[in-house]
């Protein structure tokens, strides 16, 4: 396992993180337990969870999990999120994550999934930072940490502030044109940053051939998409949401087996990914409460196929129809709130789509 500095903390953290959002039976606790001190075992000392992770069971797995890993001597940090903005709201979010988790403090405790620079306003208004920085002080939270899937300017300028210790964002293959201003904050204000979605939703391993940009030889692109990652020296953890043992097994293999890139490789590297990537949705779900219902996910899934799939002549019609039973003219239920749009992690122009999708 490979360890690097988790920004200024002081922490070592392993370059290969633990995601708990895809457990493949949450409910199967012995299974899932094994799981993380497999995980453990191999070195992974970064877990990473959230409260909506499986409404909060992933949270309960966890707190199963590090008993085991007290038990077998296994050290581990803990990365958990909050959406609560206000005192009261945050206390007694962190109350039931503490006994859910087990432990008596969070190592990395994150303001979860800044969307735009208002809505950091508006949670600072509530008074988000110095509650954690009270929490801090009474040794609640060892780190104050943000998610965030802004991109370019707007990264910059929310870590610029200067006020995190580290950010959780999505980072890949596929992505990262969108992102490399967050790395000149990093480096500028030394903080630790651990990248999410390492597969791009899954469009990478669904695409090998886009992404040929990114294997050497003999790689498969999915060994290829973490090994990319790895390359840049700023990232802190890349996280990984196992659902088996043959899956952690596969990826432990793969940072066995790691040659890096040297910075011009991976600069070169870079600058062979097409521009025609930006824009793809990843299936975050973040968009999925439209008011009047329009299953956006599954219909921007539809897109990425019309972007993708250059060999189908009616890749909407035939994504629609074999893989989601939507029909073309529900994406004309939309009535342009545009509240889709603000909760988007990719910044996809969802009404224009939707538009495209029912005039197809
Ligand atoms: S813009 Fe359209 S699709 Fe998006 S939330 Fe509003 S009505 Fe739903
Ligand atoms: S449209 Fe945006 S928010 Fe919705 S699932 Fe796709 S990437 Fe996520």
């Amino acid at each position: 396992m490979i360890y690097r500095d988790y920004g200024q903390t002081g922490k070592k953290v392993s370059l290969l993180g633990f995601g708990g959002m895809r457990f493949k039976n949450i409910d199967n606790h012995d299974e899932c337990v094994q799981l993380m001190a497999a995980a453990a075992e191999g070195g992974v000392n970064y877990f990473d969870t959230a409260p909506g992770y499986f409404e909060t069971r992933s949270e309960t797995v966890f707190g199963k999990g590090f008993a085991e890993m007290r038990k077998r001597g296994l050290p581990y940090y803990c990365a958990t999120k909050t959406f609560a903005t206000t005192e009261s709201g945050i206390r007694a979010e962190i109350d039931a994550q503490l006994k859910r988790l087990d432990i008596p403090a969070i190592d990395f405790y994150h303001i979860w999934n800044i969307t735009t620079l208002d809505n950091w306003e508006s949670r600072k208004k509530d008074g988000v930072l110095q509650t954690f920085r009270k929490l801090k002080d009474e040794g609640l939270i060892k780190h104050i940490c943000i998610s965030s899937h802004l991109i370019k300017d707007e990264i910059k300028q929310l870590l610029l502030e200067g006020v995190f210790e580290g950010i959780l964002f999505g980072y890949s293959a596929y992505n990262y044109q969108t992102r490399q201003e967050a790395f000149d904050a990093i480096k500028e204000k030394k903080l630790g940053s651990v990248v999410m979605n390492p597969l791009g939703g899954g469009v990478i391993p669904q695409h090998p051939d886009l992404y040929n940009f990114i294997r050497r030889e003999g790689e498969d692109v999915v060994s290829a998409a973490l090994r990319f990652l790895w390359d840049h020296p700023e990232i802190s953890v890349t996280l990984v949401g196992f659902d088996t043992i043959e899956h952690l097994q596969n990826v432990l293999q793969a940072m066995e087996t790691y040659k890096p890139r040297t910075q011009a490789e991976l600069e070169e590297t870079k600058s062979k990914g097409s521009a025609s990537f930006e824009g793809i949705c990843t299936g975050c779900g973040y968009c999925d409460d439209c008011p009047v219902g329009v299953p956006i996910p599954q219909y921007m899934d539809t897109y990425n196929q019309k972007l993708l799939d250059k060999k189908s002549n009616d890749p909407i019609g035939n994504r629609l129809k074999w893989h989601w039973d939507l029909k073309k003219e529900g994406a004309g239920e939309c009535t342009g709130c545009g509240q889709c749009e603000t909760a988007c992690t990719q910044h996809i122009p969802i009404i224009n789509r939707l538009k495209e999708i029912a005039n197809s």
